[in-house]
């Protein structure tokens, strides 16, 4: 990346007014829109603004591209294989020896799947829409960049198709002569929407009732509907596929089960083929019990669950903490090959529980700063590490959608404040250093401020992908690789996510 002068270019007032107008209006026309903050949000929304957007694509060295598209496959398989591993998520998820008797969500999750297993599967297909997240890492100048997973998401993996949109301005012709990087064969092809809408499609085929539709689950004041109508305009236009979009509440009382075969009806007459949560990941969505009620009713039904709970649980961060352990991995992916396991290995920082003791922690390069340990008798080994080195380090509970990690100096006193009980629903995870150095222009609508700002940025890349799995014969049906995201935030925040308000949608000039 050193090959860059200059990111982004220099561009004289005049040019960047032109710029911010093309892009804003690019972004109004072709539906990379976003509901405008509204409380409470019009029943029939009368209004959009832009998404937030940076004016120029950042750049990501082809190679490590390359790299992260190809992991994709593998990672499709991994988290498909942990989603069917009954006895792995128990123990690491479960609310009896796992992480779901601190964690309140994460045990009403499992016990409500543990209940409907009990009672016998009816659908052993699970469907995956996944996007695995990642940072590059330059801890040193002289070293060279690296790929590092910030996490992997198994529910509600957003942005595709914002994403494939913000691709398309960015490699618009309008670009090509303000820096000689900016031309087409620098820009990766970005077809998040239909790869992904490829997916739903495929599960819906493997249901096997064609006039059936699929559900949208989604929140109540959702503002990223636009992403979510691309999905549906898309699968209605390639595939034939009708949609239905529901929240959990409308679903308390308009979801029921055929008796005999189990299948999902909504409204007494519409059956369901696949069930693609765009909601029900954080417990915020669960206002109510009976969105509990709804959210297992749809888990008992015969449809196609996107993801199943055990999907959903195979997406938390401890999955990924204990993957990291030595031999764990290792077991999912016997036959990928040694070479394949240990370019996933390389793509990790160092990880462990706070609860973990002295066996459990896996090597690191971290040497702790002992002068900062207090109260050593009764703090677990993991515990104690995360407080030494806790500059170089972010928290992470078993949650998604963002805002919810703890960076930095903020540990120490966090540590202080947990209670013991609830240290087993955390991770900590060595902090990935970004090159430094990189600008661009982030585009914000409505509220805040209007028109480009200029910023030092961080971009996290995305990689969608698939996966149809279980069956009869418990194995990965069908997984591909399904297109890209960048999310480019300010460099001093530690957070991402462009739903919750810190970073913007970026695309990927390759250098
Ligand atoms: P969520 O599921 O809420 O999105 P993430 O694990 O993605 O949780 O963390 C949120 C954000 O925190 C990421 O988008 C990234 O900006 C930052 N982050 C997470 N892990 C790391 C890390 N190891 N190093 C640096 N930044 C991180
Ligand atoms: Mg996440
Ligand atoms: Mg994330």
């Amino acid at each position: 990346m050193s090959s860059i002068p200059q990111w982004p270019p220099e561009l004289s007032t005049l040019q960047l007014e032109s710029l911010t107008l093309l892009a804003t209006t690019y972004a109004l026309s072709h539906g990379l829109l976003y509901l405008p903050v509204a409380s409470p949000q019009p029943p029939v929304p009368n209004s959009a603004i832009h998404a937030p957007l940076s004016l120029f694509p950042s750049p990501i060295p082809r190679k490590i591209f390359q790299k992260a598209k190809k992991l994709q496959s593998i990672y499709n398989v991994l988290y498909a294989r942990v989603a069917m591993d009954t006895d792995f998520l128990d123990r690491i998820m479960g609310a009896e020896v796992g992480v779901g008797r601190v964690d309140e969500f994460v045990g009403r999750l499992w016990k409500g799947w543990k209940e409907i297993r009990d009672q016998g599967i009816t659908q052993p297909l699970h469907l995956g829409l996944f996007r695995s997240d990642y940072l590059l890492h330059s801890p040193s100048p002289g070293e060279p960049v690296s790929l590092k997973q910030v996490e992997f998401n198994t529910i509600s993996s957003s942005f595709g198709p914002l994403s494939q949109q913000t691709a398309a301005l960015h490699s618009s012709t309008h670009y090509y002569h303000l820096s000689p990087y900016l031309k087409a064969e620098n820009f990766p092809s970005n077809t998040t929407l239909s790869g992904l809408a490829a997916g739903l499609a495929e599960g819906h085929k493997a249901y096997g009732v064609p006039d059936a539709r699929i559900l949208f689950v989604v929140q109540d004041g959702e503002r990223n509907v636009f992403d979510q109508r691309w999905l549906e305009y898309e699968l209605l236009e390639k595939h034939s596929i009708h949609i239905t979009r529901q929240t959990l509440s409308q679903l308390t009382t308009s979801a029921s089960l055929d008796p005999t075969t189990s299948a999902l009806i909504i409204s007494s007459s519409t059956e369901i083929s696949v069930v693609y949560f765009r909601a029900g990941y954080t417990p915020n969505d669960f206002t109510q019990p009976s969105h509990y009620d709804a959210r297992f009713l749809l888990e008992k039904s015969r449809a196609i669950k996107c993801p199943s709970i055990p999907l959903q649980l195979a997406g938390g961060k401890k999955v990924q903490e204990v993957l990291a352990k030595p031999g764990v991995v290792e077991q999912f992916l016997k036959d990928q090959g040694q070479a394949l396991i240990d370019e996933i290995r390389a793509s990790w920082m160092g990880m462990w529980g706070l609860d973990d003791d002295d066996e459990n922690l896996s090597s690191g390069d971290l040497v702790g700063d002992t002068t900062a340990r207090r109260d050593p008798e009764s703090e677990p080994a993991g515990l104690k590490r995360a407080r030494d080195n806790h500059a170089n380090l972010v928290l992470k509970p078993q949650r998604e959608g963002g805002g919810n990690n703890v960076y930095k100096s903020s540990i120490p006193p966090f540590l202080d404040s947990l209670p013991p009980q609830e240290r087993a629903a955390w991770i900590a995870m060595e902090l990935i250093v970004p090159p430094q150095g990189l600008g661009n222009y982030l585009v914000r609508a409505g509220g805040g401020q209007a028109g480009a700002v200029k910023a030092e940025v961080v971009s996290e890349l995305g990689i969608f992908g698939w996966a149809l799995f279980g069956g009869e014969e418990k194995k990965v049906v069908k997984e591909v690789e399904a297109g890209w995201l960048v999310r480019t935030k300010g460099k001093d925040s530690d957070e991402g996510g462009v739903a919750a308000g810190f970073s913007v949608l970026d695309s990927i000039i390759l250098v």
